[in-house]
């Protein structure tokens, strides 16, 4: 085994005597699980629990297959890869070693919490040591219809003899026949994060206008790259969609509801800089296809149009973009086609944005329609162009959905809460 295939700790767990809990997942900048890991375990810490993370390695072949198992389980994709051995071979010649390098570092009793299908090939290794194996399921789909998470299961069979505990996001997530104890466990916002903390105005319009968006074109923060005609007017409505570059956040989708918007709304799609994010392969593919479709576009339309593409090098300042983006929209869009939990929903609400969400997965249950949001079929494009168009003319309504969501992200979605679920699983005893 060389150094290379080891996971790499994000956050070596201090030794104590106390039972440590490791987390796992694959990368410790973009997407929502590292967003969640990044504000949870300092919150833990703070609680009390000894806490670390560990982010495995991989090569794009492995990360390639794991993006297969991420689509199958949202029902989406062909499962033709998983077919024969040859994926079975790859996803646990990547992950065994790295499951007994992980058990070498622990000690009986601890905890692991592998995060997504991408870890949980770990299991075996950990279960052997006597290592107790969380598996924290972050998506799946409410279709009933569909059979393609029915692939996964089968796929990773072998894995789940070895987990004692599944949390997932929503009860119809997780592996069906699993026998030993499941709980419901939805993600949270840290609202004193740089994502989430209030900013002023003038903070909003200085790092909006650093990056371009806003003011003069081409402003010194080199922090965000900006695809637009011209910067957008000071005043002009702003509907936001922030997302990875994943066909499932259906960005090219959004552009085609652009005609239904009101003539003066400015569209922003921002995401991260795809060549940074080593766990997503599709990536720089679909910031291609956006942009194809965006140069597409009739000048009228193109230059109400900005892709904003930020790099995740620092992430404070990135977490700060994305803060101001939110705050300064007038609508925040997430228009997925599946979505197992939209942190980015979550984090609009706390800033009292008046949201449109696609009636899908995890959504569905985050945005309560008419009350803390609009829900939408993501498919009906003139739908969706309606609902936001709604929101931008009827500002009294846009005010109340914005106040009620961000009253009930406070009940519901915020990291203390989170903290409380892990404490309550991990203090239970092995069934
Ligand atoms: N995000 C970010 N920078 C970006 C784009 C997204 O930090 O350029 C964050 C976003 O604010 C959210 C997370 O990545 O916290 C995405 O989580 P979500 O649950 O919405 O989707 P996922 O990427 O996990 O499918």
């Amino acid at each position: 085994m060389t150094a290379e295939s080891n996971p790499r700790w994000v956050r070596q767990p201090v030794s104590s005597d106390r039972p440590l809990l490791v987390h796992v997942n694959t990368t410790s900048t973009g997407g929502g699980v590292a967003e969640l890991l990044h504000r949870l375990i300092p919150a833990q810490r703070d609680d009390g629990t000894a806490v670390g993370w560990a982010v495995v390695s991989g090569n794009p072949e492995f990360f390639a297959l794991t993006k297969t198992l991420h689509h199958l389980l949202h029902g989406k994709g062909d499962p033709a890869p998983l077919h024969g051995t040859e994926a079975g071979t790859l996803y646990r010649s990547v992950l065994r070693p790295q499951g007994h390098w992980l058990a070498g570092q622990l000690r009986q009793g601890d905890t692991v919490a592998l995060h997504d299908p991408q870890t949980l090939g770990l299991a075996p290794a950990l279960a052997a040591r006597g290592i107790r194996v969380l598996w924290h399921c972050h998506i799946g789909t409410t279709d009933g219809s569909a059979t393609k998470p029915d692939h996964v299961w089968r796929f990773l069979a072998p894995e789940f003899d070895d987990v004692d505990v599944v949390l997932a996001t929503r009860a119809e997530f997780g592996p069906p026949g699993f026998s030993r104890r499941r709980h419901v466990v939805t993600p949270a916002i840290d609202p004193d994060s740089p994502k989430n903390r209030p900013l002023t105005t003038a903070e909003v319009d200085a790092l909006l206008t650093g990056i371009g968006l806003v003011g003069m074109a081409g402003g010194d923060d080199s922090s965000a790259t900006v695809d637009q005609v011209g910067p957008m007017p000071r005043n002009a409505p702003m509907v936001l969609q922030v997302s990875r570059w994943d066909p499932l956040k259906d960005m090219r989708g959004v552009l085609r509801c652009l005609p239904g918007l009101p003539q003066d709304a400015h569209l922003i799609l921002a995401g991260p800089d795809p060549h940074e994010v080593t766990d997503d392969p599709e990536g720089a593919v679909i910031l291609a296809e956006v942009r194809a479709a965006y140069r597409d576009l009739p000048e009228t339309e193109r230059r109400r149009v900005h892709l904003v593409t930020l790099s995740m090098r620092d992430p404070q300042r990135n977490a700060l973009l994305i803060n101001a983006l939110q705050r300064r929209a007038d609508v925040v869009l997430q228009k997925s086609l599946e979505e197992g939990f939209g942190l980015t929903v979550t984090e609009a609400m706390h800033k009292y944005r008046p949201v449109v969400a696609s009636a899908v997965g995890g959504l569905a249950l985050q945005v309560v329609d008419g009350e803390t949001g609009l829900l939408v079929d993501p498919t009906d494009y003139a739908g969706v162009a309606a609902a936001v168009r709604r929101l931008l003319v009827d500002r009294d309504l846009s005010r109340r959905l914005g106040s009620q969501a961000a009253a009930e992200v406070a009940r519901r979605y915020h990291i203390s809460r989170l903290v409380a679920d892990y404490r309550l699983v991990i203090g239970q005893p092995q069934t």
